[in-house]
Protein backbone atom coordinates (compact mmCIF):
# COMPACT_ATOMS: atom_id res chain seq x y z
CA UNK A 1 0.00 0.00 0.00
CA UNK A 2 1.38 3.31 -1.18
CA UNK A 3 2.08 5.86 1.19
CA UNK A 4 2.28 8.78 -0.87
CA UNK A 5 -0.30 11.79 -0.33
CA UNK A 6 -2.58 11.12 -3.85
CA UNK A 7 -3.16 7.56 -2.65
CA UNK A 8 -3.62 8.80 0.73
CA UNK A 9 -6.58 11.16 -0.78
CA UNK A 10 -7.99 8.05 -3.40
CA UNK A 11 -8.35 5.97 -0.13
CA UNK A 12 -10.27 9.32 1.58
CA UNK A 13 -7.50 9.00 4.21
CA UNK A 14 -6.88 13.07 3.66
CA UNK A 15 -9.68 15.06 2.83
CA UNK A 16 -10.11 16.58 -1.34
CA UNK A 17 -12.79 18.90 -3.26
CA UNK A 18 -13.55 15.95 -5.79
CA UNK A 19 -15.22 17.51 -9.08
CA UNK A 20 -15.00 13.63 -10.48
CA UNK A 21 -14.50 9.62 -10.25
CA UNK A 22 -14.42 6.71 -11.77
CA UNK A 23 -12.86 3.40 -12.36
CA UNK A 24 -9.45 4.63 -13.41
CA UNK A 25 -9.25 8.33 -11.82
CA UNK A 26 -10.17 10.50 -9.18
CA UNK A 27 -9.84 14.37 -9.99
CA UNK A 28 -9.68 17.00 -7.26
CA UNK A 29 -9.24 20.54 -6.86
CA UNK A 30 -5.58 21.63 -6.77
CA UNK A 31 -4.85 22.91 -3.17
CA UNK A 32 -2.54 25.82 -4.72
CA UNK A 33 -4.41 27.06 -7.74
CA UNK A 34 -2.56 28.47 -10.70
CA UNK A 35 -5.61 29.39 -12.62
CA UNK A 36 -9.18 30.13 -12.09
CA UNK A 37 -9.97 26.46 -12.74
CA UNK A 38 -7.16 24.28 -11.84
CA UNK A 39 -8.22 20.26 -10.84
CA UNK A 40 -5.62 17.51 -10.89
CA UNK A 41 -6.73 13.93 -12.48
CA UNK A 42 -4.65 11.63 -10.64
CA UNK A 43 -4.87 7.94 -11.85
CA UNK A 44 -5.79 5.90 -8.94
CA UNK A 45 -3.09 3.13 -9.96
CA UNK A 46 -0.21 4.29 -8.08
CA UNK A 47 2.40 5.28 -10.56
CA UNK A 48 5.55 7.47 -10.49
CA UNK A 49 4.88 9.40 -13.42
CA UNK A 50 4.15 9.48 -17.16
CA UNK A 51 6.96 7.35 -17.90
CA UNK A 52 5.83 4.18 -15.86
CA UNK A 53 2.60 4.36 -17.45
CA UNK A 54 2.29 0.96 -19.35
CA UNK A 55 0.69 2.77 -22.57
CA UNK A 56 1.60 -0.30 -25.30
CA UNK A 57 0.28 -3.05 -22.56
CA UNK A 58 -2.59 -1.21 -20.71
CA UNK A 59 -4.62 0.63 -23.31
CA UNK A 60 -7.26 0.33 -21.18
CA UNK A 61 -5.43 2.22 -18.44
CA UNK A 62 -4.13 4.81 -20.73
CA UNK A 63 -7.50 4.88 -22.59
CA UNK A 64 -9.28 5.61 -19.24
CA UNK A 65 -7.09 8.05 -17.65
CA UNK A 66 -7.58 10.76 -21.49
CA UNK A 67 -11.54 9.83 -21.22
CA UNK A 68 -11.12 10.92 -17.19
CA UNK A 69 -9.52 14.24 -18.51
CA UNK A 70 -12.24 14.90 -20.63
CA UNK A 71 -15.31 13.89 -18.58
CA UNK A 72 -13.74 16.03 -15.98
CA UNK A 73 -13.15 19.43 -18.24
CA UNK A 74 -16.71 18.44 -19.61
CA UNK A 75 -17.97 18.32 -15.76
CA UNK A 76 -16.28 21.56 -15.24
CA UNK A 77 -18.22 23.01 -17.92
CA UNK A 78 -14.35 24.14 -20.07
CA UNK A 79 -14.72 21.76 -22.94
CA UNK A 80 -12.45 23.40 -25.96
CA UNK A 81 -11.10 25.87 -23.42
CA UNK A 82 -8.92 24.53 -20.83
CA UNK A 83 -4.89 23.20 -21.03
CA UNK A 84 -3.09 19.94 -19.66
CA UNK A 85 -0.23 19.32 -18.13
CA UNK A 86 1.84 16.44 -16.87
CA UNK A 87 5.02 17.25 -14.87
CA UNK A 88 7.53 14.20 -15.26
CA UNK A 89 10.39 14.00 -12.85
CA UNK A 90 11.87 16.61 -10.74
CA UNK A 91 13.72 18.50 -13.59
CA UNK A 92 10.03 19.36 -15.21
CA UNK A 93 8.62 20.71 -11.63
CA UNK A 94 7.02 17.34 -10.58
CA UNK A 95 6.93 17.40 -7.06
CA UNK A 96 3.84 14.89 -6.09
CA UNK A 97 5.58 11.40 -7.29
CA UNK A 98 2.12 9.73 -8.40
CA UNK A 99 0.90 10.62 -12.29
CA UNK A 100 -1.47 13.30 -12.23
CA UNK A 101 -2.75 15.58 -15.02
CA UNK A 102 -3.69 19.90 -14.33
CA UNK A 103 -6.28 21.19 -15.61
CA UNK A 104 -6.16 24.76 -16.36
CA UNK A 105 -8.94 26.72 -17.26
CA UNK A 106 -10.50 30.52 -16.81
CA UNK A 107 -7.08 32.65 -18.36
CA UNK A 108 -5.04 33.53 -21.11
CA UNK A 109 -1.38 30.87 -20.97
CA UNK A 110 1.42 31.84 -22.18
CA UNK A 111 2.53 28.71 -24.39
P1 LIG B 1 3.38 18.62 -9.62
O1 LIG B 1 4.37 19.74 -9.55
O2 LIG B 1 2.92 18.36 -11.02
O3 LIG B 1 3.85 17.37 -8.90
O4 LIG B 1 2.09 19.18 -8.91
C1 LIG B 1 1.63 18.75 -7.67
C2 LIG B 1 0.39 19.56 -7.41
O5 LIG B 1 -0.32 18.94 -6.35
C3 LIG B 1 0.65 21.02 -7.00
O6 LIG B 1 -0.04 21.89 -7.90
C4 LIG B 1 0.08 21.09 -5.58
O7 LIG B 1 -0.53 22.34 -5.32
C5 LIG B 1 -0.91 19.95 -5.58
N1 LIG B 1 -1.20 19.34 -4.29
C6 LIG B 1 -0.29 18.87 -3.39
N2 LIG B 1 -0.92 18.34 -2.32
C7 LIG B 1 -2.24 18.49 -2.56
C8 LIG B 1 -3.42 18.15 -1.82
N3 LIG B 1 -3.34 17.56 -0.61
N4 LIG B 1 -4.62 18.46 -2.35
C9 LIG B 1 -4.71 19.07 -3.56
N5 LIG B 1 -3.64 19.40 -4.30
C10 LIG B 1 -2.43 19.12 -3.80
ZN1 LIG C 1 0.42 7.22 -4.94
Amino acid sequence: MEDCVFCRIIRRELPADVVYEDEQVLAFKDINPQAPTHVLVVAKKHLASLDDLPAETDEKLAAGIFSGIQKTAARLGVSGGYKVVTNCGEAAGQVVGHLHFHILAGKKFVP
